[in-house]
């Protein structure tokens, strides 16, 4: 069987890819290895910007106020309109996945890549165990941070940040974002609530703080506001911001298999979809450019620079947390400074 376009994973950013390419007429096939799409640890937060921009409001909460606690002080940041919603991401793969199987493209559940060559795959039936080879013009790797396309273009991922999430059960009112840097250096601590659940976590620099200290420390920070979670279960994923490019002749990387994400707050939703959407229109036309995809890069160099100062020392992260929220206190500094959508 052969295929326009194979897009390995059915992410965010393979179903936008997906989307545009059999919109297009390309015959296309999404391989995904789990059989439930859109499961992913995740805390599922999503710029109001990021969000309007690409995918219609599945949001099940908004937040037009968000909490930012520093070791010292705490800044309340408000708009009139919400400035992060949260999603649930088995909604958002459903939406997603629907959109891109009206223009055609197909999505093969429960199937995993274990070998690519030249110009063809191999896909192993989880379930049934069998396999199959599929021939492919293009391949697109949107197999997320441990991705095995990138693998085999021999991209080793040397920047990646550990995410840590509880998904409790729960009604909390407030979006918070804890810097408390003596726990997390240049990382945070979240608390963003859903419908009927919240999802508690953390994130930071591998290069600073192993998996294992994040957790710990995790535990010690939820307790000191109100949260017992050593009986709660955690799930937690590398996320890659290791960008080296995402167009390798007619191999393709979009999302955190690319690196994508931002290196300083693990925003990666956006950075998926619109690293997608880039691909399937380079796919479709080299010659095509995008100013969203160009300002995706710009802002993703951004904060990989920033992380790369802010983790320096234990010193050099809190001081920065605390000019920061000093700043966004005196409304020195914009919220939305952060979000990769800006
Ligand atoms: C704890 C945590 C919290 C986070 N919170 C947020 C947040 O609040 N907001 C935000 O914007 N981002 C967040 N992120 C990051 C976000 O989840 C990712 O950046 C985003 O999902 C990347 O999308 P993607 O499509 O590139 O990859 P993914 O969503 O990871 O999708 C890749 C898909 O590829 C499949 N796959 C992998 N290998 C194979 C294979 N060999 N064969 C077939 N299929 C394969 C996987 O099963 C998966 O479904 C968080 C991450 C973590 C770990």
């Amino acid at each position: 069987m052969k295929y326009d376009v194979v897009i390995v994973g059915a992410g965010p950013a393979g179903l936008s890819c997906a989307e545009i390419c059999s919109k297009n007429g390309l015959r296309t096939l999404v391989l995904e290895r789990k059989v439930i799409l859109g499961k992913k640890v995740c805390a599922g937060g999503i710029t109001w910007n990021g969000l309007l921009r690409k995918v219609e409001d599945i949001s099940q909460k908004k937040f037009s106020t968000q909490h930012i606690f520093t070791q010292l002080q705490h800044a309340t940041v408000s708009e009139k309109d919400p400035i992060i919603a949260t999603v649930n991401r088995q909604e958002l793969g459903k939406l997603m996945a629907a959109k891109a199987i009206n223009c055609g493209a197909e999505i093969k559940l429960g199937w995993q890549v274990t070998k690519i060559g030249n110009d063809t795959i191999t896909i192993k039936n989880k379930k049934q165990g069998h396999c199959e080879v599929l021939k492919y013009s293009h391949l697109v790797g949107a197999d997320g941070s441990t991705s095995t396309v990138r693998k085999y273009l021999q991209l080793p991922v040397q920047r990646y940040g550990v995410g840590i999430n509880y998904q409790i059960s729960g009604c909390y009112d407030n979006m918070e974002w804890h810097l408390t840097s003596k726990l997390f250096r240049s990382g945070y601590a979240w608390i963003f609530p859903h419908k009927g659940t919240i999802s508690i976590g953390a994130y930071a620099d591998a290069k600073v703080i192993t998996a294992l200290e994040l957790k710990k420390n995790l535990l010690i920070w939820a307790k000191t506001v109100g949260f017992e979670l050593e009986k709660e279960k955690a799930q937690a994923e590398v996320i890659n911001f290791d960008y080296q490019g995402s167009i390798f002749s007619n191999r393709y990387l979009a999302g955190d298999a690319a690196g994508l994400a931002s290196g300083l707050t693990g925003e990666g939703i956006y950075p998926a979809i619109i690293s997608g959407e880039y691909i399937g229109n380079k796919i479709i036309n080299p010659s095509h450019s995008s100013i969203e995809f160009d300002r995706l890069i710009k802002n993703h160099q951004r904060h990989r620079r920033a992380v790369s100062i802010a983790g320096k020392n234990g010193a050099v992260s809190t001081l920065l947390s605390e000019i920061t929220c000093l700043f966004l206190r005196l409304k020195l500094l914009n919220f939305k400074a952060a979000e990769m959508a800006r």
